[in-house]
């Protein structure tokens, strides 16, 4: 068993920086847990923590059961591999990954068994005589990659190893990682700051911010269920839209008309401390060019019409940005917690974002009439930033 179980684990530095701050997490034997969140949210200080590189200021690290809070990193029995691939530029491709099991005083035979197995897995047979300097940088990813796998350590470790390939390369190297991962079925936790890795690549996605867990969960999950604004702004490219929504008579006023409440949000609303405005939110793929909804859909949203910004043609569907007239938020808070996620917040007269269909005859300088999906909307507290819905 090689689980890795943080019981509320702190990392403060000697200058009283908090990095980390009573972080829970369970992470199964062979599951493959993205670490996200903005620079700074503390998750390559949580990786550290785990390889034994940074010490644990309070709270408990076990792996495979086993207390490791004062386990030395090479006693940990993991592997690392970080963005820059370390490799021994004097030796070949061969070397290089041999070089962990030769530390481990492993026989000459082994050695070569696994090394070449190895390789196989990364498709690096052909380049093993190779010296690093006359690889591609996908390819020395890989033998980065390879060192690490050879030792078939308990766990892997992995701090944005893909950030300095060109986009093309990771998306392909997202593949093999996720190929590899999956083959092997070694526990690995892997940090990175992009949002699209960390949807596509793991079983569960921890998205963090000023050092704390804002929420745990599969990809879908974090996507269809965010737990507050942050997470909402976070997950998703383009980010989800804010909305100013004041309560009022029964309905949500907002820039895009009045939205209806339903019963489950009208009973959070009850009550004399109950919010008086809540942030609406709402992805960008969920509103359509309403001349292409048939009339099943149309009956699930409702529509507005809005003057065109921008428009920008992606090939399969269009980003089109909206005006829209709203009031601005009255909490200055609602704006940065927005900004903080990344997220645009339209206050007042801001954009919206909208992907819409290829087909949608949208114009710049002109009006359109939007649909939107209102069974996909969004409502935060404004005071906590918590999803009501
Ligand atoms: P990035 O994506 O930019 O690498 P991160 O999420 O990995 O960011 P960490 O590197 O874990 O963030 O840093 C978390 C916080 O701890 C930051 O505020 C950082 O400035 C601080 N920090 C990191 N190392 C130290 C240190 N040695 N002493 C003091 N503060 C530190």
């Amino acid at each position: 068993m090689a689980d890795i179980v943080l019981d509320k684990v702190s990392k403060k530095f000697p200058d009283g920086t908090v990095a980390v701050a009573d972080v829970d997490l369970e992470i199964a034997d062979g599951e493959f847990v993205i670490l996200v969140g903005p620079s700074g949210c503390g998750k390559s200080t949580t990786l550290n923590m785990i390889a034994g590189l940074e010490d644990i200021s309070s709270g408990e690290l076990r792996i495979g059961g086993a207390r490791v809070n004062d386990k030395a990193p090479r006693d940990r029995d993991i592997a690392m591999v970080f963005q820059s691939y370390a490799l021994y530029p004097n030796m070949t491709v061969r070397e290089n990954m041999a070089f962990p099991l030769r530390l481990a005083k492993m026989d000459k035979e082994t050695i070569t068994r696994k090394v070449e197995e190895a390789a196989k897995v990364l498709e690096l047979t052909a380049l093993l005589d190779r010296k690093p300097a006359n690889l591609s940088g996908g390819q020395r990813q890989r033998v980065a990659m390879g060192r690490a796998i050879v030792r078939q350590p308990k766990a892997f470790l992995m701090d944005e190893p893909l950030s300095n390939l060109d986009a093309k390369l990771r998306v392909q190297m997202r593949t093999v990682v996720s190929r590899l991962q999956k083959k092997l079925g070694t526990t690995t936790v892997y940090v990175t700051h992009d949002q699209t890795e960390a949807m596509t690549l793991g079983d569960r996605v921890v998205i963090m911010r000023g050092g704390a867990v804002q929420q745990v969960g599969p990809p879908q999950e974090l996507y269809d269920h965010p737990r507050n604004l942050f997470v909402a702004g976070f997950i998703g490219s383009p980010s989800m839209n804010f909305l100013h929504a004041a309560v009022e008579d029964g309905k949500l006023r907002t820039a895009l008309g009045d939205v209806p409440i339903g019963e489950r949000i009208r009973r959070e609303l009850e009550g004399a401390d109950a919010p008086r405005e809540l942030i609406l939110g709402i992805r960008p793929e969920h509103f359509e060019d309403a001349a292409l909804v048939d009339d099943d859909t149309r009956r699930r949203g409702m529509e507005f019409e809005a003057p065109v910004d921008i428009v920008e043609s992606m090939g399969s569907d269009k980003y089109v940005y909206f005006s829209v007239e709203g009031e601005r938020a009255s909490a200055a808070e609602l704006e940065e917690l927005a900004a903080d996620a990344g997220a645009d917040f339209s206050g007042g007269g801001a954009n919206l974002v909208t992907r819409l269909s290829a087909e949608s005859p949208v114009e710049e300088g002109q009006s359109r009439r939007v649909w939107c999906n209102l069974e996909k909307i969004h409502l935060f507290d404004p005071s906590n930033g918590r999803n009501l819905t």
